[in-house]
């Protein structure tokens, strides 16, 4: 029997790697759901004469009915990078976890799916606990610039047990931390796909404050890996796990990284940094290794290799 398999934020940065890697399984038919805000068709645009593979442009803050039995959900729709999620788009965001991780599940409680709700390392908030270990509750600011991505997602971590205390809605859910790789969208602002852009634009790098904030980055075939891991996990392994590499950098590390890979003579400038950023962020991820018998594989300086290559041919495509 075919598997029918529904990705929300399909056409995104992580959905459309998701959706790539689900299709080489034969068995697997997906339905990519995206409203393509941050997404973009020309991530999935050679997917679209695949026979097991549907795109509908919808927004997930509307509920979606669909005629065909699903039997699982990844939900991944919601814009991700700060500049993105914050302004405009900050009430958006907040509907976009909240309604979209309700109609999400009444979805999965009318087709007795699974579902994989994608959370954020942000649910930890300016952290206190070093590294963050799924027992730690966090620090968010509720206020802040960065709380309609952050409550948003809390909340929608809340929803999903509620339907699975409630309903029985049979649920999976996954803490990413920081995440690369190809169809990342070169404008979106976030710090890897900021820096390299700018390098092979040749124009300076921005650090934001003094550089000494850290991230642990993930190259994005080993989350992958996991979250597909996570989704045929046994059914009483519902998470919260958190998932990511936890190498930890300085963004000026990352910097300097980029600088020496791409062109040595690039300057490195400094700029505000912007409310609320979080001064330090590293994955325990003991538990995915337990669980899920997973650790990311694919270290950062190979991981940029392989990102640089994708942007380097995205630009000159633009360029053209
Ligand atoms: N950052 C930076 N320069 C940029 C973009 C981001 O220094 O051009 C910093 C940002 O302030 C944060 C870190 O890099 O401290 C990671 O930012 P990103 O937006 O990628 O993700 P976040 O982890 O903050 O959600």
């Amino acid at each position: 029997m075919p598997k029918k398999i529904l990705v929300t934020g399909g056409s995104g940065f992580i959905g459309s790697n998701l959706v790539r890697e689900l299709l080489k399984d034969k068995n697997n038919e997906i339905i990519c759901i995206d409203n393509n805000y941050t997404g973009s068709i020309d991530n999935i645009k050679e997917l679209l004469d695949n026979k097991r593979f549907k795109f509908i442009e919808h927004d997930i803050i509307n509920p979606l009915n669909i005629d065909d039995k699903i039997d699982e959900i990844y939900n991944l729709a919601c814009p991700a990078s700060p500049p993105f999620y914050q302004g405009k788009m900050a009430i958006n965001t907040t509907k976009t976890c909240v309604y979209g991780a309700i109609n999400m599940l009444e979805l999965a409680r009318k087709n007795n799916a699974k579902i994989l709700q994608t959370s954020t390392s942000e649910v930890y908030g300016e952290p206190l606990v070093h590294p963050q270990i799924e027992t730690y509750r966090g620090n968010v600011n509720p206020t802040g610039i960065r709380a309609c991505y952050d409550e948003g997602k809390r909340c929608a971590e809340s929803l999903f047990f509620d339907y699975n205390r409630i309903y029985n809605v049979k649920i999976k859910v996954v803490r990413i931390f920081n995440t690369y790789g190809p169809f990342m969208n070169p404008n979106d602002g976030r710090v890897v796909s900021n820096f390299i852009c700018q390098a092979l634009r040749g124009e300076n790098l921005t650090v934001y404050g003094d550089g000494t904030q850290t991230r642990s980055f993930c190259y994005v075939d080993d989350l992958i890996e996991v979250i597909i891991k996570m989704m045929s996990s046994n059914d009483d392994f519902i998470g919260p796990v958190n998932i990511g590499n936890p190498n930890e950098f300085t963004i000026k590390e990352l910097s300097e990284l980029v600088v020496n890979k791409i062109n040595k003579n690039l300057k490195i400038i400094y700029k505000p940094l912007p409310l609320d950023d979080p001064t330090q962020r590293r994955p325990d991820i003991g538990l995915a290794k337990e669980k899920l018998n997973w650790e990311p594989k694919i270290q950062l300086r190979e991981g940029l290799d392989k990102t640089i290559d994708y942007f380097a041919n995205i630009i000159k495509r633009y360029k053209k």
